[in-house]
């Protein structure tokens, strides 16, 4: 059984998934990743469960991070969500799993216990159940929560549904209703939203993307969401994602944050790393390796 847990200092920290498995050929998913370096990385990467062994495809998870802090507790991301028609992603078309919600009831908090969403970017897996299906309307599934979104983030993305709906589907159905119930927060990628929480800018991946720190020096966790996806762009931290915004950018992010994170007791939880997730960043050679818990 994969660890959901963790306590880091006075924080616990869980993992709330809705899916795992192998999802993508990792020389689509990397496009500038060659057959060569990934035959060098096989051995590892298979090992640790990071590529399938059969299809040697990635294996990633599709998960939220439920944080209980002394004084909040917060959703980071929300994963695909449920009844939401995603043409080009079969996998995600009209999904109707009650994995995620049973997952979260698990945690022991409900929907209406939760008091900040954080939505580290806009993408179609990481703001879902931001919305749940009401009598045909799409209403806040956490009722009393803010939502917390960066602000040139909120306006690439609103602009980009603005232009053609259908380029970001998820947008109208799962980011509109928010601002619509005015249950937003909008805020800058550097805030700091309490003693013990704060945002770090993480851009490159998407226009404003932000990382998340709970805790203190030395009881820490960084929640990553996509400035990473897979260790080998911890090996590598150049090596750009299909649909970065900037790849070069987020290359600059990684070695940003992982200078300051590696060999030092940070908790690093990831958005899409396989169970555990989460481990701590060590150096190797020019780039950094990931240790999981
Ligand atoms: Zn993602």
């Amino acid at each position: 059984m994969a660890i959901t847990t963790f306590k880091v200092g006075d924080v616990t920290i869980h993992r709330v998934v809705e899916q795992e498995g192998p999802f993508f050929d990792p020389l689509e998913f990397f496009p500038t990743l060659t057959a060569e370096v990934l035959e060098e990385n096989r051995g590892w990467m298979t090992e640790g469960g990071y590529l399938d062994r059969q299809s040697g495809q990635l294996v990633l998870c599709i998960q939220s991070y439920l944080v209980q802090t002394p004084h909040h507790t917060i959703l980071i991301d929300s994963c695909v969500g449920n009844h939401k028609p995603r043409p080009t992603r079969p996998f995600w078309n009209m999904l109707s799993t009650d994995r995620f919600e049973k997952n979260l009831a698990a945690t022991g908090v409900s929907v209406d216990q939760i008091d900040y969403v954080m939505c580290t970017h806009l993408h179609v897996d990481h703001v879902g159940w931001n919305t749940r299906l009401e009598n045909g309307r799409w209403v806040p599934t956490f009722p009393k929560a803010k939502y917390v979104f960066a602000d040139r983030e909120l306006v690439y993305w609103t602009e980009t549904e603005k232009r053609d709906a259908s380029a970001a589907p998820w947008i109208t159905d799962s980011v509109l209703p928010i601002v619509a119930a005015r249950r937003e927060e909008v805020v800058k990628s550097d805030h700091q939203l309490s003693d013990g929480v704060k945002l770090i800018p993480t851009p490159g991946h998407t226009i404003d993307h932000y990382s998340v720190q709970f805790g203190k020096p030395g009881a820490d966790a960084v929640i990553t969401g996509d400035m990473i996806h897979s260790p080998l762009q911890a090996r590598y931290p150049e090596l750009g994602m299909r649909v970065d915004y900037s790849s070069p950018q987020a290359g600059e992010s990684r070695r940003k944050l992982f200078n300051c994170l590696c060999d030092t007791s940070t908790l690093v939880c990831t958005a899409h790393f396989p169970s555990p997730s989460s481990g701590h960043m060590q150096r190797w050679d020019d780039g950094f390796r990931f240790v999981p818990v």
